[in-house]
């Protein structure tokens, strides 16, 4: 497939809600450099997210150049038009290089039924005893399964297909990195699934460089994996060799790699996917921009002083406004209600009581995901409070961007590029 723009073999989604960390997000990559790693960063923010703050995808493009430009970033970067579709598309095309088609909403629907019939005809590799390089026993599949996973599959893809399309036409073809992703969905994908709906990727002709599958266990943002870490391994290391069979197979880009959504925080998974990466020799993507947020918030505790009582006015906020908040990230968060310090508690906290309570540390008793979980889905009391916040930001800079840069290298990028 043609020869654009090509996503490095390591990159880490990055960003923040409010477009004041791109310089502490690259510190950390820059970093990872020194170390003798080249992770690039792709400055990513949903449409749900500028949606929830107003904010424009232009912001977020004049905020990573500007930090490119300061820290002298010479290696390659990007950004990514995180979970668009045909109808939220247009405010991203130019801004943005790399675009994550979110096609959830159409897994399930019914593909028609010649589509299928015709999907299977031309894959008979797929149906029977499929072997894959590197998977110890081959998958039993049969016709009937196969079609069953092209119904569920099949019309999602097509609609990939007319986004990246749309896009080729506005910004030319490989002018942008494309990814797919089905993280959004009820049920993970198996990797022979997976194998299937990159052979219906490659039919339609989409040059994706990264794919974003659902895995085993749970997700949730900002907070630790929940799940049995053997079976993500085994499942991730079987991707990976899907991935690398249907490169050579249908012909996908050869630096196709996984995207792990909502992939900060995960650090019980993140030896699993070192490990896994490093075996097949594979390139890997990690979306970690949720975390940023909560990186401003304990930095803005740690201030003390106006810092420490916007953090405290934030809880204060998202608590009563609990529900709201909760409502667009609800299959993503698990919330203990019982968990939660009622505000008055908090009110009384010294910083080290909040940055206790809220920093990612599991080793410190203190640490309440609970708490972590509700201030993560809290952003838009922030972008509430508007020109108080940002100055406050701003005043808190040194604090807020050694915990932005600190929490991204040390916590994120070490445990996954450098295995330490
Ligand atoms: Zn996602």
């Amino acid at each position: 497939m043609s020869d654009g723009l090509k996503l490095p073999k390591f990159s880490v989604g990055v960003g923040d809600r409010f477009a004041h960390q791109a310089k502490a997000q690259l510190a950390a990559c820059v970093k990872a450099a020194e170390s003798g790693v080249e992770v690039v960063p792709v400055w990513n923010k949903s449409n749900r997210e500028h949606t929830i703050i107003g904010s424009d995808p232009n912001q977020t493009r004049s905020e990573a150049d500007a930090a490119v430009k300061e820290l002298r970033w010479t290696s390659p970067y990007f950004l990514d038009a995180d979970h668009i579709n045909l109808k939220t598309v247009d405010r991203f095309i130019a801004p943005c290089d790399f675009f994550t088609l979110d096609v959830a909403d159409e897994i399930g629907k019914a593909a028609k039924p010649e589509d299928v019939e015709a999907f299977v005809a031309r894959h008979p590799e797929l149906v029977g005893e499929v072997t894959i390089p590197r998977i110890d026993a081959p998958f039993q599949t049969d016709e009937t399964f196969v079609k069953g996973v092209a119904n569920k599959f099949l019309a999602a893809v097509q609609d990939a297909g007319k986004i990246y399309r749309y896009l080729v036409e506005k910004k030319g073809e490989g002018n942008f990195v494309p990814e797919v992703s089905m993280d959004e969905t009820d049920a993970p994908q198996t990797p022979v699934e997976l194998l299937i709906i990159l052979a219906a990727i490659a039919d339609e002709k989409i040059p994706i460089q990264t794919i974003a599958p659902k895995f085993t266990g749970r997700f949730n943002k900002g907070v630790d994996y929940v799940g049995d870490v053997p079976q993500f391994t085994k499942e991730f290391e079987e991707d990976l060799a899907a991935i690398a069979f249907a490169i050579k197979t249908y012909g996908l880009p050869d630096n196709l790699k996984l995207s792990v959504h909502s992939g900060s925080d995960k650090f019980s998974i993140y030896e699993a996917i070192y490990n896994g990466v490093k075996k097949f020799n594979a390139g890997v993507h990690v979306k970690t921009a949720g975390t940023n947020w909560l990186e401003e918030l304990i930095g803005l505790a740690e201030s003390g002083g106006e810092g420490l009582e916007i953090a405290k006015e934030v809880y204060r906020e998202a608590y009563a406004h609990s529900d709201e908040l909760r409502a667009p990230y609800a299959t993503v968060i698990d919330i203990d209600d019982a968990a939660l310090p009622k505000p008055e508690e908090v009110d009384g906290w010294t910083s080290e009581q909040y940055t206790s309570a809220l920093r990612h540390d599991q080793s410190n008793p203190a640490y309440n995901p609970s708490f972590r979980q509700l201030l993560h889905v809290g952003f838009k009391v922030a972008a509430k409070m508007g020109p108080r916040y940002l100055s406050a930001l701003e005043a808190n800079e040194d604090v807020i961007a050694k915990n932005v840069t600190e929490n991204l290298f040390e916590r994120h990028i070490k445990p996954l590029f450098l295995g330490v």
